[in-house]
């Protein structure tokens, strides 16, 4: 019998693909948590039914939410991730010599868990040193540590539930207090054909509290529309005209990031351009 997945993307539109095989399935106090052997992205995971990564397209998204950050600031040492328990965007940072401490705050241990276990092609950089993997509320982590973090990195499941939190004022404020001087963050946030009110209010919010707003995007085919966003606040460096370290971005070995994609990525279609304060 064939099984398929589908997750209802919107209310009015589904994505599906074929499964060989479910490798895990469970319910965690905060969602149901699965492990599909997918015909076409290889090994999925997915949480309350919304697909979260899997090994075909995963490279673009954990490439982008971490090297276009983490090559703006000119000296990152400390970086926070928030979410994330896949491990893929912990495995991209501990590519950058120069960090020192990575502090990886996932609420839900049961993803921490199945990562190791069924993808250690993400997971893999829990085992560097230089991580701290701390189990509990990402929005209360901020609250608590001001002033300690050059980049901040919120790699949050779509905004219900326990990630509700992470696209409010509140925690922007929160995120600003909890970088150093000339911090930064990354958040990804959505997509532009389906959530566009959101990406307005996102971006209203971040330039209320951040000298330097930008929204910029990539391709992953298994979101909604596959075009997502990320928005980044700054409190100094402009991701737009910093100078990249050539050298440095090859040396990264990464396959959609580059210095060109690093620039094209904040060129934005008009209808994207619209969703922007003026
Ligand atoms: N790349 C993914 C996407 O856009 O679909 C996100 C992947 S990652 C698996 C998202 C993680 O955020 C989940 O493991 C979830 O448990 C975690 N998360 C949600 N709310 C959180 C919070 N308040 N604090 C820390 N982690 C949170």
């Amino acid at each position: 019998m064939e099984v398929w997945f589908t997750e209802d993307q919107t209310n009015d539109l589904r994505i599906g693909c074929r499964v060989r095989e479910v490798l895990f399935s469970d319910v965690s106090p905060f969602q149901k948590v699965a492990v599909l052997d997918t015909v076409e992205f290889g090994r999925m995971l997915t949480l309350d039914n919304v697909i979260q990564t899997n090994l075909k397209d995963e490279f673009v998204y954990h490439e982008m939410i971490t090297h276009v950050g983490l090559n703006t600031h000119p000296n990152p040492k400390k970086v926070l991730v928030i979410g994330g328990g896949d491990g893929g965007a912990v495995r991209e940072i501990v590519k950058h010599q120069g960090i020192e401490r990575v502090v990886h705050v996932e609420i839900d241990q049961m993803v921490i868990d199945v990562a190791k276990k069924f993808f250690p092609e993400l997971s893999c950089g829990f085992a560097d040193p230089r991580v701290e993997i701390v189990v509990d509320d990402g929005i209360k982590h901020v609250k608590d540590n001001k002033g300690v973090y050059d980049m901040i990195i919120v790699d949050s499941t779509d905004p219900v539930g326990p990630a509700v939190g992470l696209f409010s004022e509140e925690f922007y404020r929160s995120v600003f207090e909890a970088l150093t001087g000339d911090g930064l963050f990354v958040a990804q946030t959505e997509s532009p054909f389906f959530n566009s009110e959101l990406i307005k209010q996102i971006t209203a919010t971040v330039n209320g509290i951040f000298p330097v707003t930008r929204l910029y995007w990539a391709v992953v085919p298994t979101y909604p529309g596959g075009y997502w966003t990320f928005t980044m606040g700054s409190k100094m460096y402009d991701p737009k005209t910093v100078v990249l370290d050539e050298a440095k971005i090859a040396a990264l070995n990464t396959k959609w990031y580059s210095s060109e994609i690093h620039r094209t990525a904040f060129m934005l279609q008009p209808f994207v351009k619209e969703l922007l304060p003026r």
